[in-house]
């Protein structure tokens, strides 16, 4: 078995307006370790996919395993980063980036490094004590990313994170997660309307396509990491 594996799996929206069937059926597998890029069109059902694979959505048909567990609900150690960050204006970037542990009531001063770390390698030390407010958009989701990756989890789900920035900050951003990618030992599941920055940061590139939430082609690019 593969590190994950999704096996027809389904998604149908019930909702007072109507029945919308956003996804699937689609059944793919990724190892530990790769970086797969989504593409595809609008509404083509590439946040769903990442909603149910995150366990932040219920599916309505079909299997997912992790490691051979068959998953129902949340995944405990998956950080997930979206498009507009959700970073709490009230409280430092520092704070910010503790918030997951101490959640669990973790923090101590073995995870301040860690965070102090993260942002430093993501490029936006100095600015620990600084409000989200006081920083650009692509700091910000800098930010997100460090946040999502405090508790070194197992997999990193980002749906569309660059999409809101311009052009410039995005090519500096996806450089920064590349290099990120070479010290972090994690499996990304990354959302992008851009095939190009899809190709840049990804081991693969699965298309989607609309009518409905299909897998339309898998390719891999580049030379694959070396997979643990
Ligand atoms: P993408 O991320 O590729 O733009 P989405 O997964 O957001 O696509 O949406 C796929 C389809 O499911 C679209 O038709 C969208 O309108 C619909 N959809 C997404 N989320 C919901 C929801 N919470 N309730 C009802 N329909 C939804
Ligand atoms: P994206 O295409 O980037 O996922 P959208 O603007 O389509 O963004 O959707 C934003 C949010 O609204 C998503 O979380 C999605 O699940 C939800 N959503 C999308 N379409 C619908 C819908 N028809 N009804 C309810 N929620 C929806």
């Amino acid at each position: 078995a593969s590190f994950v594996d999704v096996k027809s799996v389904e998604k149908t929206y019930f909702t007072p307006s109507g029945v919308v069937h956003a996804l699937g059926p689609i059944s793919f597998s990724f190892d530990r370790g790769q970086t797969v890029g989504i593409v595809g069109p609008s509404g083509c059902g590439k946040s769903t996919m990442l909603k149910v694979l995150a366990g932040l959505e219920d599916r309505t048909r079909g299997e997912i395993t992790v490691q051979s567990r068959n998953v129902n609900g949340p995944l405990d150690d998956v950080g997930v980063v979206f498009q507009k960050d959700l970073l709490l204006d009230w409280r430092t970037v520092l704070e910010n980036v503790l918030l997951p542990a101490e959640l669990r009531g973790r923090v101590d001063e073995k995870i301040r490094t860690r965070a102090r770390n993260l942002l430093e390698e993501l490029g936006v030390s100095g600015f620990e004590n600084n409000q989200p407010w006081e920083l650009s958009g692509g700091m910000r989701q800098r930010v997100s990313i460090a946040r999502a990756l405090l508790l070194k989890p197992s997999m990193l789900f980002l749906d569309e994170p660059f999409s809101a920035l311009d052009a410039l900050t995005r090519d500096k951003m996806n450089v920064i997660v590349q290099r990120l990618q070479m010290h972090e030992e994690v499996t990304t599941f990354f959302i992008t309307h851009s095939i190009a920055e899809a190709v840049f940061l990804s081991d693969r590139v699965i298309v989607m396509s609309d009518r409905p939430g299909r897998i339309i082609d898998d390719i891999e690019v580049g030379i694959p990491k070396p997979r643990t």
